[in-house]
């Protein structure tokens, strides 16, 4: 590496104020964007034009076979080509239908095998690369469900999960987010398949035994975008251009559940960026073995089953996949050092949406949650908070973006651009500049000096205001940022109830049952359900305070017989704070309740918690539980719980 020269790097950004260019100085990269630590690919010598995947869907042996085929051009003089590849097994390299030599680097964990491609190009020279492979079974990103393991029973299931750094395992590729192309597929399966793009023809073999699915994805994505699903799955219309996919069984509540939002939220979002540029904003929802919350592969989120709670309370996960249609799909984080671009944007765009929808109120309801989600997490990190809780990262020693994950980027990155927000004037102010700055990098991948490059731009007028705002805090001090001046309305009820059902519990216990009405909590949502019940167990161990000592108990059985709506919620938001209590209050009939419950549910964030509840209170029963439901989670969640459990 040469030498560090701001002059050369200040050179691309332009607009920045002299005062901002001196606390970014030191950071400032030499290439605009800065490249990506996380891949042992040199994408930066090729631009890859398009991308087409031939693969065969193979339940029988657990792998994707088939070959994939770009259409790349050189940009400099360069000697061979450097894909990354992640325990992939590969026959052939063809590059303009010729055999070429190859060869896989031994791995460097957790980046993998450099996979060399002897080609010497020039620049400006286009070419076809054509690479024969297949999967295998410590790939990575694919999830291959027995049918026991899926709701219907009967029929194999398959799902990847590629962010941040797991399509190398699915496909050799520039596996970084600062190379896009646009995608074919042509797929053959015997079960229904979807994939990150727009459905062309559906053909079944002359064999009558598969079926050939071609797709195409017309708007330049990164490969950690491309998706696959092939399973018993059937759709549901949810708007106009819009369906909810999932197995047969559960199509009607899936449907119920968004067809009253969906196209709300893609014409609000429209209304704050512009034009979906996608066609079709489609959900699949997956078996409960998802073990997350929900991801957002273009024109088909990817979404677990505890979104579908009966009561559209839940959807504002929706809001937070389809946002990022722009933030994240259309502009990209150049690297998974600058993950804020993609995820603080988006919750910024989801609570807007939400502010749009339901009122200002909601929207700063929601970022209060969020706070403590952060607070929360950052506490959790421990010593690794110094580093992994600043808003830009440094992976630059080759490690795993997957470690560096967090609730930081989601959080930081919301409070960093509502505190612009304020400090221009409120939305009014800042709206003009989010259609300017999506229809400025969109397509492309960026890193957070675009950004603020970008902003400082666009308010040459202000940039006395902007400098006002502590960016050394913001952008690389670890731990909590400056916090913003909330409208807590919202959130003050659920604390004065919470409150009150203590101070009547600790001193007046007998007078429980008639200060407290079913008509207290009738008008809380579910996130308003989740704050008051949440709240609750923050007085456990306060002032002497217990829910296991008898008034504490008394007043769970006060609550159980008040709120009963509590304790018949499909809302799994509310069902898990709901045992939450019963479990800290030790009530013992709810102890073989939650263990039932972890029969259904397979997303880390309930099952987790849960499994460390119940094993405090009843190990024998948390060990019996989990050895008749192991088989039924998703492999990363059945590892996560065993190391909860110390088994
Ligand atoms: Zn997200």
């Amino acid at each position: 590496m040469a030498s560090f020269s701001t002059s050369t790097a200040a050179s691309h950004y332009p607009n920045l104020s002299p005062k901002l260019l001196e606390i970014l100085g030191p950071h400032l990269p030499k290439s605009s964007p800065e490249f990506d630590p996380s891949t042992l690919s040199n994408y930066y010598n090729y631009k890859v034009h398009d991308s087409t995947l031939n693969w065969e869907v193979s339940f029988q042996d657990k792998k994707l076979k088939g070959s994939v085929i770009f259409d790349i051009e050189s940009l400099h003089d360069s000697e061979e080509l450097i894909l990354d590849s992640s325990y992939l097994s590969i026959s052939n390299v063809l590059i303009d239908s010729k055999k070429i030599p190859f060869e896989l680097k031994p791995r460097q964990n957790p980046l993998g095998s450099p996979f060399v491609i002897s080609y010497p190009s020039t620049k400006s020279q286009r070419f076809k690369l054509e690479i024969e492979y297949e999967t295998t079974d410590n790939c990575t990103a694919l999830q291959w469900l027995d049918p026991a393991q899926t709701d219907g029973g009967k029929l194999p299931y398959l799902f990847s999960q590629c962010e941040p750094i797991h399509a190398r395992s699915m496909f050799p590729c520039f596996d970084t987010p600062a190379v896009k192309s646009t995608f074919n597929y042509n797929i053959k399966s015997t079960l229904n398949t979807l994939v990150s793009g727009l459905l062309v023809s559906k053909d079944t073999t002359s064999d009558a035994k598969h079926t050939v699915y071609k797709y195409k994805q017309p708007v330049p994505i990164p490969s950690y975008l491309v998706s696959i699903a092939s399973g018993d799955i059937v759709g549901a219309s949810i708007g106009p251009r819009s369906t909810v996919y999932s197995e047969p069984s559960f199509i009607d509540a899936c449907q119920y559940e968004f067809k009253e939002d969906t196209e709300n939220f893609i014409k609000t979002a429209e209304s704050l960026v512009f034009k979906y540029e996608w066609k079709d904003y489609d959900v699949l929802i997956l078996p409960q073995s998802m073990p997350f919350g929900g991801m957002e592969h273009p024109n088909c989120t990817f979404a677990t089953p505890t979104l579908i709670a009966g009561d559209r309370e839940n959807v504002d996960v929706i809001a937070h996949e389809l946002a990022h249609s722009w933030s994240g799909n259309l502009i990209t984080n150049c690297s998974f050092e600058h993950f804020w671009l993609n995820e603080g944007w988006t919750v910024y765009l989801e609570r807007r949406i939400l502010g749009v929808l339901h009122g200002e109120k909601h929207r700063h309801f929601s970022a209060i949650i969020g706070w403590t989600d952060l607070d929360n997490s950052i506490k959790s990190m421990g010593e690794t908070a110094s580093r992994f809780s600043t808003l830009v990262q440094d992976l630059k020693d080759g490690c795993d973006p997957d470690d560096s994950f967090s609730t930081v980027p989601y959080e930081k990155g919301f409070n960093m651009l509502f505190a612009i927000e304020t400090k221009l004037g409120g939305t009014k102010e800042f709206d003009p500049f989010i259609k300017f700055y999506f229809d400025k990098f969109k397509y492309g991948s960026l890193d957070s000096y675009q950004f603020l490059d970008a902003l400082y731009g666009f308010y040459s007028d202000k940039t006395d205001l902007l400098d006002e705002i502590d960016w050394q805090t913001w952008l690389y001090t670890p731990g909590m940022p400056p916090k913003p001046d909330f409208d807590t309305t919202l959130v003050d009820q659920c604390y004065k109830l919470a409150e009150k059902w203590v101070s009547i519990a600790k001193s007046n216990p007998e007078k429980l049952s008639e200060s407290f009405d079913k008509k207290d909590i009738a008008e809380f949502g579910s996130s308003q359900n989740g704050v008051f019940l949440d709240t609750l167990l923050t007085y456990q161990d306060q002032d002497g305070f217990k829910w296991n000592s008898e008034n504490g108990k008394l007043a769970i059985s006060v609550m159980s017989e008040k709120y009963s709506k509590y304790a018949t919620s499909h809302n799994a938001e509310v069902v898990f704070r709901w045992f939450r209590l019963l479990l800290t209050g030790e009530v013992k009939e709810s102890y073989p309740k939650l263990a039932d419950w972890l029969g259904t549910v397979g997303r880390m964030k309930f099952v987790r918690p849960s499994y460390v509840l119940l094993n405090k209170v009843d190990r024998e029963l948390a060990l019996k539980t989990f050895k008749k439901y192991e088989f039924g989670y998703h492999p990363i969640c059945r590892a996560m719980v065993k190391k909860d459990l110390g088994i």
